[in-house]
């Protein structure tokens, strides 16, 4: 929200920099195109002034005069003429003062009186040298006038001509009045000054609306750009970034504000993009993002975190009653079906949160905690989960685990260990057990129960099940004698189960392989069996009908129905190894045994003792008719070329020593 309250001050508070700015230059534009007119004016009416005394000159001086050189004095006629014209242009008022003088400067005629004897001035020296010069001046302010400075005038000296001859005979001084050609230039320059006025400020005008408009458009662009660095482009709703800051905003608000800051995780969501693909998949995301934004209060928040994670940040949900009831509401939102490509789709959720300030009072605790209850719901299949301390085993070690298998699994860190199995009748080794280990870059080599929970939790275990069972084939097809005819278990999660695409998966690994469907073998744990008994049921019976044989592992440790055990497509029952390692020092524990071995083979499956760790065990399930055991009195599950060494050694051994 700030981001677009604060783009359009700062768009006004732009474009009122831009205008003033562009103001300066059409001000400064306007001074000086006014200081040129004014000038180019000023110029003028001293031209016309030039032009109005050479008319002086022509019209009324030169045809009063003789045309003898003046230096030769004036006639008293020519005298009492120059008076005529002079009063007569002075009480017009177009001549202020006229003089005339010789060809060396000396006054021989002044109206007024004025300028005889004085020593002529360069400019009439000038002017006796044939040059008109104009000056705008005032009255009696040459060097040698006397008498107060009196009005503007403009002065010319001009050389007066004899008009047969064409020879100078001396020179014209008269001084114009200024004032009515400065009225008259000004009168021009108002009438020019409006008009630049008019057009500066309708070019300003221009300017400033094109300003505004680019100020407009730049901040459309900026808005666009903030809105798309905090909101997703699938279903517009805001980004992990965006949601971050408003739990800030909550968390920074007064004391005692209150609220909730929730995970949402769709389950099984990987499915639909692989079975109906990626563009199938993002619509579906887009129906419930939009679904969410419809469901929540004013006021609350409802951002899309990335993949099928949905946050949501419930602003006034003040106790945990309140939260769970408002996220329940969400969840049977989401779970209404979404027709996708005519296919009504429902989508499950697991919802974690945490409640601020008792769960945390930063974004960063409240999103790790809601993320942590959100994994606890997951786990337990228990849709609306408030986080509490008791999860901490789900830790943020253990989560950045989660980031770091996925890289695992792309960069080749994970390898898988064999542990042989062999039948105890005759001692031969029948199989191999693939076993999951990670060579992880700082923590060593780790064993499945530090990382596959979580890559049961976060869909992980499907790509991981996946590179099992292509890596499996692919070694013990690779193998040569001794071990040319092993089979090989892979252990199977009960998530793998609930993924409809699995049995193919599994056959089309097999088809890869080249090798025989009954190489294989696939152990179930039997607890796995029961989160989706039908879905598990079908996709087992899928595989064995196609030839791969099904082992029910650590049976003991779960409640299998016996009904229910009598209806699995099974070929192997392995007997949970917390009854076989100690049955010669627990007798209930034996009796457990020999009772499993003898329901098992009234059912028709094989028998596996795993977790047989001593030479009597082994000798005592023997005599109980168990088919094979498995455990460390053979051998610790072992990598693919030591395990090559071993059994060569084994058959070596058991050809001297035969167990049966
Ligand atoms: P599991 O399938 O029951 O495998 C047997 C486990 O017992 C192995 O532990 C093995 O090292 C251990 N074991 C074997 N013989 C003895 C013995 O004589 N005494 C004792 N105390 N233990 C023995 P590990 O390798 O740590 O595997 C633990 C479990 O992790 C496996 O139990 C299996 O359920 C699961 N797992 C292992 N690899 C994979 C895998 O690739 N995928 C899946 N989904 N689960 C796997
Ligand atoms: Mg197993
Ligand atoms: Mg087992």
């Amino acid at each position: 929200m700030t981001a677009q309250t604060t783009a359009p001050h700062t768009a006004t508070r732009l474009f009122a920099v831009f205008a003033a700015v562009g103001l300066v230059p059409v001000v400064v534009l306007g001074f000086v195109l006014a200081g040129s007119y004014r000038g180019e004016a000023n110029r003028r009416g001293l031209d016309e002034a030039t032009s109005e005394s050479a008319l002086i000159a022509s019209t009324a001086v030169e045809p009063l005069l003789f045309g003898q050189d003046l230096r030769l004095g004036l006639s008293a006629q020519e005298q009492t003429q120059l008076f005529q014209v002079a009063q007569d242009a002075a009480a017009r008022g177009t001549i202020l003062r006229l003089r005339i003088r010789d060809l060396d400067g000396n006054v021989v005629f002044s109206a007024d009186g004025s300028g005889f004897g004085e020593t002529p001035e360069a400019d009439t020296l000038a002017a006796a040298g044939g040059a008109v010069e104009t000056d705008l001046t005032r009255l009696n302010t040459d060097p040698n006038d006397t008498g107060n400075p009196g009005v503007q005038v403009v002065e010319v000296y001009r050389p007066l001509i004899n008009g047969t001859s064409k020879t100078r005979i001396g020179v014209l001084e008269v001084y114009l009045p200024y004032q009515p050609i400065n009225d008259d230039i000004t009168r021009g320059l108002n009438t020019l000054y409006r008009d630049l006025a008019i057009g500066l400020a309708l070019l300003y005008l221009v300017l400033a609306g094109i300003a505004r408009v680019t100020t407009r458009k730049l901040q459309q662009y900026a808005e666009d750009n903030a809105h798309l660095a905090e909101h997703d482009p699938l279903t517009c709703l805001p980004n992990r970034r965006l949601f971050h800051r408003r739990i800030a905003e909550l968390t920074d608000g007064p004391a005692g504000r209150v609220g909730a800051v929730a995970v949402i995780d769709l389950d099984r969501f990987k499915e639909v993009n692989d079975s109906l693909g990626h563009h199938n998949g993002d619509a579906l995301l887009a129906r419930l993002g939009a679904r969410l934004a419809g469901a929540i209060r004013p006021g609350d928040t409802v951002a899309r975190l990335g993949g099928d994670e949905f946050g949501v940040i419930l602003a006034r949900a003040r106790n945990e009653e309140e939260a769970t009831a408002a996220l329940e509401r969400l969840r049977t939102a989401l779970a209404e079906p979404v027709q996708i490509t005519g296919l009504p789709l429902s989508a499950e959720a697991s919802i974690g949160y945490a409640l601020t300030p008792e769960d945390g009072d930063d974004p960063e605790t409240l999103l790790q905690r809601a993320d942590i209850a959100m994994y606890v719901a997951k786990a337990g299949h228990t849709g609306v989960v408030r986080y509490s301390s008791d999860q901490n085993h789900y830790d943020s070690d253990r989560l950045a685990v989660v980031g770091e298998l996925r890289r695992a699994l792309a960069e080749d860190e994970l390898l898988l260990h064999y542990q042989p199995k062999t039948r105890l009748s005759d001692g031969a080794v029948t199989a191999v057990e693939a076993l999951i280990r990670w060579r992880h870059p700082r923590h060593g080599l780790l064993y499945p129960d530090a990382f596959l929970p979580l890559a049961e939790q976060t869909g992980l275990i499907d790509p991981l099940t996946d590179w099992v069972i292509a890596t499996a084939l692919a070694q013990i097809r690779d193998w040569g004698e001794p071990a040319s005819e092993l089979g090989v278990s892979v252990n199977i999660s009960a998530r793998n189960l609930s993924n409809p695409t699995f049995a193919d998966r599994v056959l089309a690994a097999l088809a890869a392989s080249g090798l025989p469907n009954n190489r294989l073998l696939l152990e179930i744990t039997e607890t796995a069996l029961f989160t989706d008994i039908e879905r598990a049921t079908t996709v087992l019976n899928r595989l064995s009908s196609a030839g791969v044989p099904i082992s029910l592992d650590d049976f003991g440790q779960g409640q299998t129905s016996l009904g229910f055990l009598s209806r699995l497509p099974l070929q192997e029952l392995k007997i949970d190894r917390a009854f076989v390692t100690d049955m010669l020092a627990d007798s209930a524990h034996a009796a457990i045994v020999r009772s499993v071995i003898e329901l098992a083979h009234n059912l028709g499956f094989a028998v596996v003792a795993e977790g047989v760790e001593d030479e009597l065990t082994m000798t005592a399930l023997g005599a109980m008719r168990c088919d094979a055991a498995q455990g460390y009195v053979l051998a610790r599950p072992l990598p693919a070329g030591d395990l090559l060494a071993w059994i060569s050694a084994y058959e070596r051994t058991t050809q001297l020593t035969p167990l049966a």
